[in-house]
C-alpha cells in the first residue's frame, strides 16, 4: 500500500507501508523522514533560505522552501527585486519604479531599464560602506604570480588607493560618461582602476592582458577612449609580458588618445613617450585619499566588456550600475553560500572576462567579502599551484573553468595530495559544458566529496548567474555536468526548430530567456541594432542566447553546447557536448572537441578531434575503442566518422574551445578561417593543419 506524505500542502514524497513500519508494526512517518534524510531536506532549505536569505521575511508571502522563493520570484518579479534591491543596495536616491515594464515581444523599441531614477554609486556601494564598517577587513588578497608573495588589502587600504586613483584620473580630465580602456594585468591596482572608474562614472572598458596590439587597437577605437591604463610589464607563469610595448603599438593608430597611465609592476626599464606617459606610481600619492563619488544613475553605463569570440566578432556588451550590480552581488552570495563576514572567495578568472568583473570585482566587494586576485597559471610553478594556493589563503570557495581542471587532470592526481584541502566548502565551473569526467574528478578529488559544484551558466549579455544548482549548503541535489535550475526571477524557454515553446520536460531546443532580468546588458557599444538583431530578433518575445540545453525528467537542466555548433546527422539533431562527454571519458583522452561536417549520404558527419594523455596503445586500437564507446552510450548515428589526433584545440583566450574554426579545417575551407583575433595560441592552427593534411 502507498501513501503520499504531504507537507504544507506541498507533495514531498510516496513512501510504502512498510518502508516506514517499526518491527512492532508501528508506523512513525516523521521518524522515517528524518532516517531519511527527507525531512533534514526540509529542515535545511527554510534554515537556508532564512539565514542566507533574510529578505524571505520581507515578501507579501510566506516562503518555506525553494519552489516557494522561486515561484515567488516568477509571480512577483517586481516585489521580488524590488525587495533585494532595496535591501542590499545603499542609493543617494532610492527609485520610483522597478523597470520599464517592457518586454521582448517589440524587440525593435526595446530598452533595457532598470531601477528607475535611483541614482547609486558602485564604489560606495563596494568599498565605502564596508570601510566605514570594518576598515581593518581584508578586501583583496592578490596572489601574485611568486607563490608566498600574496599581499592582503584591508578595505581601509583599498578605500584609499581607490580614492587618489579617482583624484588622479579626474585630475587628467576623465569625465563622467568618458570611455577609459584598462589594459593591467590582473593586480591591485586593476582592481583600483576599475572601482575608480566606478566612483567618477567613467565607463572601463578592461582588455584581456593577452591580447594583440591589433585586438586592443580596435577596443580602443571601439569606444574612442581619452586615457589607456596600464603597467610596463605583466608576469605570469614566470615570463615577464610587454604590456607598455603593445599599448605603444596599439595607439599608434588612436590618436585621440591623450594620456597612457602606466603602473610599475616590475622594476625592468621601459621605453617612456614624454607627449603621454605619466608614471603612475610617481604621482599617484600627491592625490588626496578622499574623493567625492559621482552620483549615478541606475541605468547609466558601468563598463563595457567584449564577449570571448568563440563563436564570431566578439560583442563589447554594456552593463548598468545598479541592475548589474544587483545580481551579481547576490549571485555571489547564494550560489557559492558565501558567508561575507569569514569566507574567503578564490575566483580564479582573469579581470578581464566577465567572471572577474561579477564575481572577483564587483560582486565580492558589494557582499564585503574578501576577493582573491589570482596573477599567475594553474601550472606555474608546478600543476599543484592551485591546491597549495587553497592551502595557503584558506580559501573556502573555489571558482574555475572547466578547461583548467582538463588540463589539471591530464597531469595526474599527485599534485592534489600535498596539500590540504579542508577549508574549502564549495566549488563553481563556469565557462564551457563541463564534461561528466570533469565534474566527477572535481568532486572527488578536489572537493572530497565534501563540496558541492556549482555548474553556474551565464554570459557577458547576462551579467551574472542566469541557470546554477540551488545554493551550496542546501541539500538539493547534484547531477554531474548539468547546470540544473533556473536562478530567482530567470524564466527560461526551450524553443524547438519551428520556433515554439516546448514543453519543458525531456526536451531539447533553444535556450531563450523569456522576461527581462535586471544584469542583462543593455547593448551592445555603439550598435543598437546588432544587439536587437543577435539576442532579441531570432525569436520573438524572447532573448536568444545562442546555446542548446535540455531539459530533463525533473525539468533540470543540461547545456549541451552553442546552437550554432548542433550536428544533423541523418535527420538526428547531436549537441557537441554530447559526444565529447563521451570521448572524454576514454582514459587516454584528454580533451575532444566534435564539429559536424557536410556529407554526402547523411548530411551531416561527426567530425572527431581528440588530444591524448601519454599511453602506451596505438591510435587505431584507440580510435576502435572510441567508436564503440559512442555507440554504446548513445547511439550508431553519433559514432565519429573521422577521428584526428591533434596536439592540441584551438583555444579563446578565455580558454574555450573554436569549434568554428575546427569546423572550417575539417571541411577543408582552410583558405577562409574567420576572426581569428581572439585565439590564444595561433600556431595551434598550424599544427592541426598538419595534421589534417598528413591524415587526407
Ligand atoms: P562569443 O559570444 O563572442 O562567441 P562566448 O559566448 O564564449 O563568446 P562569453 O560571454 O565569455 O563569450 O561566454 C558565454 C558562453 O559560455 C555561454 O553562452 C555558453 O556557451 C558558455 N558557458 C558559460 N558557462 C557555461 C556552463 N556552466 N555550461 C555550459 N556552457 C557555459
Ligand atoms: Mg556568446
Amino acid at each position: 500500500e502507498k501513501y503520499g506524505v504531504n507537507i504544507n500542502g506541498t507533495d514531498i514524497c510516496e513512501l510504502r507501508a512498510i518502508d516506514y513500519a517499526d518491527e512492532n508494526g508501528h508506523y512513525n512517518v516523521v521518524e522515517y523522514l528524518l532516517q531519511n534524510g527527507i525531512m533534514d531536506n526540509l529542515k535545511e532549505d527554510s534554515k537556508f533560505l532564512t539565514s542566507k536569505f533574510p529578505e524571505v521575511k520581507l515578501f507579501s508571502k510566506s516562503i518555506n522552501s525553494y519552489e516557494d522563493l522561486y515561484n515567488f520570484s516568477i509571480e512577483n518579479n517586481e516585489e521580488f527585486w524590488r525587495t533585494l534591491a532595496l535591501n542590499r543596495l545603499e542609493w543617494f536616491k532610492e527609485f520610483d519604479k522597478v523597470n520599464n515594464g517592457l518586454d521582448f515581444n517589440d524587440y525593435e523599441n526595446y530598452e533595457h531599464k532598470w531601477f528607475i531614477n535611483g541614482k547609486i554609486n558602485v564604489s560606495v556601494n563596494c568599498v565605502d560602506r564596508h570601510y566605514k564598517k570594518n576598515p581593518n577587513k581584508t578586501a583583496v588578497i592578490w596572489d601574485k604570480d611568486e607563490p608566498g608573495t600574496e599581499q592582503y588589502v584591508t578595505y581601509s587600504e583599498l578605500y584609499k588607493l581607490m580614492n587618489k586613483f579617482s583624484n588622479m584620473i579626474r585630475h587628467f580630465n576623465v569625465k563622467k560618461g568618458d570611455s577609459v580602456i584598462i589594459y593591467l594585468p590582473t593586480s591591485l591596482y586593476a582592481i583600483a582602476a576599475m572601482l575608480a572608474c566606478a566612483r567618477i562614472g567613467a565607463v572601463h572598458s578592461v582588455v584581456f592582458g593577452g591580447f594583440s596590439s591589433e585586438s586592443l587597437a580596435s577596443r580602443i577605437q571601439n569606444c574612442q577612449a581619452k586615457i589607456v591604463i596600464t603597467s610596463n610589464q605583466g608576469v605570469r607563469g614566470g615570463r615577464f609580458i610587454e604590456f607598455k610595448q603593445t599599448v605603444d603599438t596599439a595607439i599608434e593608430t588612436c590618436p585621440f588618445v591623450e594620456h597612457v597611465l602606466v603602473y610599475k609592476r616590475t622594476d625592468n626599464p621601459f621605453q617612456v613617450n614624454k607627449d603621454k606617459d605619466i608614471i603612475i606610481d610617481d604621482i599617484i600619492d600627491t592625490f588626496p585619499d578622499e574623493c567625492e563619488p559621482e552620483i549615478m544613475d541606475s541605468n547609466d553605463p558601468l563598463f563595457i566588456l567584449f564577449t570571448s569570440g568563440s563563436t564570431g566578432k566578439p560583442k563589447g556588451l554594456v552593463h548598468s550600475n545598479a541592475g548589474y550590480l544587483l545580481q551579481a552581488s547576490l549571485t555571489q552570495q547564494l550560489v557559492f553560500n558565501y558567508d561575507c563576514e569569514k569566507d574567503v572567495f578564490g575566483c580564479l578568472a582573469d579581470i578581464g572576462w566577465i567572471t572577474g568583473h561579477s564575481y572577483v570585482v564587483y560582486g565580492t566587494l558589494c557582499n564585503g567579502g574578501t576577493t582573491v586576485l589570482f596573477e599567475s597559471t594553474p601550472t606555474y610553478p608546478d600543476p599543484s599551484r592551485y591546491w597549495q594556493t587553497v592551502e595557503r589563503l584558506k580559501i573556502n570557495q573555489l571558482y574555475l573553468a572547466p578547461t583548467a581542471i582538463r588540463l589539471l587532470i591530464k597531469h595526474g592526481d599527485e599534485w592534489l595530495k600535498k596539500h590540504d584541502k579542508s577549508s574549502l566548502k564549495c566549488l563553481g565551473s563556469v565557462g564551457e559544458p563541463i564534461n561528466v569526467e570533469a565534474w566527477n574528478w572535481f568532486y572527488e578529488k578536489v572537493g572530497e566529496k565534501r563540496c558541492k559544484i556549482a555548474d553556474t551558466w551565464w554570459q557577458t549579455e547576462t551579467g551574472a548567474h542566469c541557470i546554477t544548482p540551488l545554493p551550496c549548503g542546501s541539500n538539493d541535489i547534484l547531477k554531474p555536468g548539468m547546470a540544473m535550475r533556473p536562478f530567482f526571477g530567470i524564466q527560461l524557454a526551450l524553443m524547438d526548430q519551428n520556433g515554439n515553446e516546448s514543453d519543458t520536460k525531456h526536451i531539447e531546443g533553444m535556450l531563450c530567456i523569456k522576461k527581462p532580468w535586471p544584469s542583462m546588458a543593455m547593448t551592445v557599444f555603439g550598435d543598437d541594432q546588432r544587439f536587437k538583431e543577435t539576442y532579441l530578433k531570432p525569436y520573438r518575445g524572447y532573448f536568444f542566447t545562442g546555446d542548446g540545453a535540455f531539459f530533463d525528467n525533473d525539468g533540470h537542466i543540461k547545456i549541451t553546447g552553442r546552437v550554432d555548433d548542433v550536428m544533423n546527422v541523418s535527420g538526428h539533431r547531436i549537441g557537441t557536448a554530447e559526444i565529447e562527454n563521451i570521448l572524454s571519458e576514454h582514459p587516454d583522452v584528454a580533451e575532444s572537441a566534435v564539429v559536424g561536417v557536410p556529407h554526402e549520404l547523411t548530411g551531416e558527419a561527426v567530425f572527431a578531434y581528440i588530444v591524448l594523455k601519454e599511453t602506451q596503445k596505438s591510435e587505431q586500437e584507440i580510435f576502435k575503442q572510441l567508436k564503440n564507446l559512442v555507440k554504446k552510450k548513445i547511439a550508431s548515428h553519433a559514432i565519429p566518422n573521422t577521428i584526428l589526433v591533434t596536439p592540441n584545440l584551438p583555444k579563446t583566450r578565455s580558454g574555450k574551445i573554436m569549434r568554428r574554426i575546427l569546423r572550417k579545417i575539417a571541411s577543408n575551407q582552410i583558405e577562409d578561417l574567420g576572426d581569428l583575433s581572439t585565439i590564444s595560441e595561433s600556431n595551434v592552427i598550424e599544427e592541426i593543419i598538419q595534421s589534417f593534411r598528413s591524415m587526407s
